[in-house]
């Protein structure tokens, strides 16, 4: 029964010093959040020590009568959230969810076609070394070089020539909605499923500020910790239950052992935070920060310094700043805007000259933010910051810089009394 600062300093030093960074600085990587803290409660909870191998009602281990129910409101106010008849909260992480769905709707050598990973996609949607592209024979599509869109005309033309089994609709980063409706048509003109991984939008989603995706693709797959603000982890959606038996078995026990029940429980939480008026607000001061943000960064001070936008804004929760023709590389302003302070990733921008480690480019996000409670003032006094750090290069005045950060982390405590 002993705490863990008596049973390991060093990670209860860990735990502190995290804690302490998240408090300091301003968190502005698009694919986090900070939850509530009931849903810490959930997760650092006596469920952790539950087996529950199977589906509610139908486990493989006995004792699972509360874990049940947790899963059971998991799925149901999923059901809710985003209006469709099949959910699977099991998979540990996006892309363990990502990996049930090619292990129930294609077999391994199957042509699969998903969004080029240096122009926004995801690892799981094809790169060389991830299962995705070690397995099955990946069609790319990409975008267009002047203006940063995902060209549907293009996107036909290599699903006609290619004939994937399976399309994946969904970005990693990626400023724009999406055209579903168009996927759709092209997936079944040729027979394909359609399958649109909302990872990174679905806060927005859940909130009705981002089109749905569920009623036009075959499954939906998304994370819970980005701009939903959840647990770590990842779920399965669909609008019928169609492929309700395909996409268990993939998940247990095709892909996975044991559920993580602590984390099962926080998604309930987190579904329940999402059917909130606080949790519309979020996510409107998530995109209204986003747009203050593009607005800035489409200034003329910054145009000046070679900074652009990929797509020249956005209608999400991020942008994509593109550095190609600016003295920094994405590796130095990535340092340097952490030097003052807030915290983001370099991030290859499409037709990027520079490696994937140095990148041309930045994902600046502001899910985060928003939850940290950011509204409109804030965020163009961040907005301000950023563009005044970037235009200065490595001239920035540091110390001033961080103190304006210091004044916004000082006025929104986070975590009060953790
Ligand atoms: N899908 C997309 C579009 C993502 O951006 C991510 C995470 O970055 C994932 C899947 C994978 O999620 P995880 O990191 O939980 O495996």
């Amino acid at each position: 029964n002993s705490s863990i600062a008596e049973v390991d300093p060093e990670i209860a030093a860990v735990l502190e010093n995290e804690l302490g960074r998240q408090r300091d600085t301003l968190e502005m990587i698009a694919s986090e959040n900070f939850v509530p803290r009931a849903v810490l409660e959930a997760q650092g909870s006596v469920l952790t020590n539950k087996y529950a191998e199977g589906y509610p009602g139908r486990r493989y281990y006995g004792g699972c009568e509360h874990v049940d129910v947790a899963e059971n409101l998991a799925i149901e106010r999923a059901k809710a959230v985003f209006g469709c008849e099949y959910v699977n909260v099991q998979p540990h992480s996006g892309a363990q969810a990502n990996a049930a769905i090619y292990h129930a709707l294609v077999t391994p050598g199957d042509t699969v076609m998903g969004l080029e990973l240096s122009h926004g996609g995801h690892l799981t949607h094809g790169m060389k070394i991830n299962f995705s592209g070690k397995n099955y024979r990946i069609v790319s599509y990409g975008v267009q070089k002047e203006t940063g869109l995902i060209d549907m005309e293009e996107v036909e033309e290599i699903a006609r020539r290619e004939q994937p089994k399976l399309i994946v609709a969904g970005w990693s980063a990626y400023p724009r909605h999406l055209d579903f409706a168009r996927f759709r048509e092209i997936a079944d003109a040729v027979g394909a499923y359609l399958w649109v991984d909302m990872a990174h939008f679905a806060g927005l989603v859940a909130a009705g500020l981002h089109p749905n995706p569920i009623p036009h693709a075959d499954v939906v797959t998304t994370t819970i910790h980005k701009t939903i603000g959840g647990p770590r982890s990842g779920m399965i959606l669909a609008q019928t239950t169609e492929l309700e038996k395909k996409l268990n078995s993939a998940v247990f026990p095709g892909q996975q052992g044991g559920p993580l029940m602590h984390v099962i429980a926080a998604k309930a939480v987190a579904m329940k935070v999402a059917q909130s008026p606080e949790f519309k607000e979020r996510q409107q001061n998530t995109l209204d920060g986003a747009r203050i943000l593009a607005e800035r960064l489409l200034q003329q001070d910054v145009a000046d310094a070679g900074i652009a936008l990929v797509s020249g804004g956005t209608d999400v929760h991020l942008v994509l700043v593109d550095l190609r023709d600016c003295a920094l590389d994405g590796q130095q302003a990535e340092d340097l805007l952490h030097e003052v302070g807030i915290t983001v990733n370099r991030n290859s921008v499409p037709f990027d000259p520079r490696p994937p480690r140095v990148t041309s480019g930045l994902r600046i996000g502001t899910p985060a933010l928003a939850t940290r409670g950011f509204g409109k003032a804030e965020f163009e006094e961040v907005a301000d910051i950023i563009a005044e750090t970037l235009i200065a290069g490595k001239a920035a005045d540091v110390a001033a810089l961080s103190a304006r950060v210091k004044a916004l982390t000082d006025a929104f405590p986070l975590y009060p009394g953790l």
